[in-house]
Order: C-alpha cells, then sequence, then structure tokens
C-alpha cells in the first residue's frame, strides 16, 4: 500500500514526486515505458528557469528523475495498464500485479497528433514523423515539409533546416499561431518555405515517402508535392484512454474540479471528478503546456496530495 502513486515521468510527475517524499509519503511512480515525457525529444530548453545557458531537454529529464531518486520515490519500470479508482484504495495494474494507493497524481501528459490520412500508417517511421529532434538527422540533404502552424511546427522547422536540404511548412491558414518570436526565427532562415492555406490529403510512396497531395483550403485544387519527409506538428492528445470513472472533458483531458475542504476556505485546485485522485501537467493542461506550469502543476497536486491524506486518515 503506497500513499501515493503517481502516473507520468514528464516534469508535472517528477515535481510530484519530489514534494510527495519530502512530505514523507511512500511514494512510488510509475514513468512509463517512453518515460520523460515530451522534453526527452527536445533540444535545447532556454526558458526553464535556473539554467544560465539553457539546458538539453533530456538532461533536465535526467536530472529530475535523479533527484527524485535520491529523495527516495520508488520507480516502477513499466507502463501501466489500469486505473481502478472506484472504490479505495486506488488500484493500479501494472505489469499484471495490482498495486494500491490511498491517493493517485495522474501526469500522464499528451501525445503527438496524426493526420490519419491515406498512406500514413505504412509510412509512420518511412518518412512521416512526429519527431524532428529524433529524425531530423535521417533526412541529412533531403527535401522535407513540416505540417503545422504552432511554435512546435517553428521548432521543427528550424531543426531540420540545420541538416536538410529544404523546408516547407505547410499551414492550413494564411497565419500562424506560433509565437512571434518563433515566427521571427523561421522567416529569417532561408532554407524555410511556407505554403499558407494548404492541407495535406495524402502521403506517396510504398516503403519510403516520395511526396503528398495537397489540397488548396480557398480553390479546393489538388497539387502533388515531391517531399522526401513529413514532419507532423499539429498538436497533442491527452493520455487519458485507460482512466475509466474519472470525468474528461470534449477534448479528452481530465477535468480540474476544485473541491472545498473541511475549512471551506482553501480547497484542493488540483483535484478531479474523484476525490483523493489528482492532477498536474498537460495531460489536464491545454492552456499553458510548458515544463515549468507542468512542473509547478506537479507540485500543486503534490501539495493537495499530502493535506488530502492528512485530512482524510
Ligand atoms: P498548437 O499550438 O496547438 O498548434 C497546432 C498547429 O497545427 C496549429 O497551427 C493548427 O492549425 C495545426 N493543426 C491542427 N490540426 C491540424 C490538422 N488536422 N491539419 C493541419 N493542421 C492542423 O500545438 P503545438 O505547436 O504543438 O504547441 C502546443 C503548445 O506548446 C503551445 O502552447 C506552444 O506555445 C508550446 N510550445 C512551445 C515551444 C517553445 O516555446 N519552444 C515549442 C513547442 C511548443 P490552426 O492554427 O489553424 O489551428
Amino acid at each position: 500500500m503506497y500513499d501515493i502513486i503517481i502516473l507520468g515521468s514528464g516534469p508535472a510527475g517528477l515535481t510530484a514526486g519530489i514534494y510527495a517524499i519530502r512530505a514523507g509519503h511512500k511514494t512510488l511512480l510509475i514513468p512509463g515505458i517512453r518515460w520523460g515525457g515530451q522534453l526527452m525529444l527536445t533540444t535545447l530548453v532556454e526558458n526553464y528557469p535556473g539554467f544560465v545557458d539553457g539546458i538539453q531537454g533530456p538532461d533536465l529529464m535526467m536530472d529530475m528523475r535523479k533527484q527524485a531518486e535520491r529523495l527516495g520515490v520508488e520507480f516502477l519500470n513499466t507502463d501501466f495498464t489500469q486505473a481502478d479508482f472506484s472504490s479505495k484504495p486506488f488500484k493500479i495494474t501494472a505489469d499484471g500485479k495490482v498495486y494500491e494507493a490511498k491517493s493517485v497524481i495522474i501526469a500522464t501528459g499528451a501525445d503527438s497528433i496524426w493526420l490519419n490520412i491515406p498512406g500514413e500508417m505504412q509510412l509512420r517511421g518511412r518518412g512521416v514523423s512526429t519527431c524532428a529532434v529524433c529524425d531530423a538527422f535521417f533526412f541529412k540533404g533531403r527535401d522535407t515539409v513540416v505540417v503545422g502552424g504552432g511554435d512546435s511546427a517553428m521548432e521543427d522547422a528550424l531543426v531540420l533546416s540545420k541538416v536538410a536540404k529544404s523546408v516547407t511548412i505547410i499551414h492550413r491558414r494564411d497565419k500562424f499561431r506560433a509565437s512571434k518570436a518563433m515566427q521571427d526565427r523561421v522567416f529569417k532562415e532561408a532554407k524555410i518555405k511556407v505554403l499558407w492555406n494548404k492541407t495535406v490529403i495524402k502521403y506517396i510512396g510504398t516503403d519510403h515517402v516520395a511526396g503528398i497531395i495537397l489540397k488548396d483550403i480557398q480553390t479546393g485544387k489538388e497539387e502533388e508535392f515531391k517531399t522526401d519527409g513529413v514532419f507532423l506538428a499539429i498538436g497533442h492528445k491527452p493520455n487519458t484512454e485507460k482512466f475509466v470513472g474519472l470525468e474528461l472533458d470534449s477534448k479528452g483531458y481530465i477535468v480540474r474540479k476544485e473541491i472545498k475542504d473541511e475549512s471551506g476556505l482553501l480547497g484542493y485546485r488540483t483535484g478531479t471528478s474523484v476525490p483523493g485522485v489528482f492532477v498536474g501537467g498537460d495531460v489536464h493542461d491545454y492552456r499553458y503546456k510548458q515544463a515549468i506550469t507542468a512542473a509547478g502543476f506537479g507540485c500543486m497536486a503534490a501539495l493537495d496530495a499530502d493535506r488530502w491524506l492528512q485530512e482524510n486518515k
């Protein structure tokens, strides 16, 4: 029986672990096979306070993990398969075993969204990627495309421009939603071109991407566009499919419930529809989605769980 089980190991989960163990709770963290969250797929992080020259995303996550381990958080290096919140203690199943907890913190993050168009399934990993940082190297001297108009698309285009022969950003509108700073960097990079008002409706290629079919949003005209690689940067989907009995919103994000505590004054801001289950990070936060806000939410979730455990002995 654990006081707190934490699901997920991005900045939210690991920060929650650090706070939970320092509050004296027996804490188990189930990080998932692909541990570390989205920063594992990133290069230089310059907006996480405390690192004068920035830090590589994977290094930051490794340090957070080592910090949690050093303080005594137990890690179970696997994926959980079920989270049952229908009765107490809560039951988390992983590797065929059931782990019980008085309180659970969900920090399972969000995953990349795919276009779901013809050719995508068979060409995943054969020219279609959702991670430029991971796969750019394979496109040295090749023609590439990035789909999307947010910060991720800008970042991916910049990463690719360092190795690829060309980068074309394909966006479905006539303006980006990315931050001005990121857009400025993209527009300054000669290798990067933009095609506005277009969507990708099909991939061409059998063993590897050879091109795509584009559709013009305004005219409806379709055209073939030759490329060696397609990098999707069209947003994320929260990892909530294994949670039964928890209230989710229309996009699948966990709904945060500010439940009142006994005093009626403080409340639990990271509460969910199940008392004793708390949430932190991108799995509920579709607004800020930053490493630092995820870490902050992880801290809040652990402080709430700590207080809830004290008040519900
Ligand atoms: P995002 O901001 O939601 O942008 C997704 C982009 O994909 C949008 O431009 C959207 O078009 C487009 N899109 C969505 N579905 C599409 C579809 N089916 N077909 C074609 N295009 C589609 O997602 P994000 O770029 O992953 O960023 C998420 C959050 O992380 C943001 O808050 C961002 O600021 C942050 N972030 C920050 C950094 C950084 O600071 N270095 C890096 C990466 C991400 P519309 O614009 O038309 O909706």
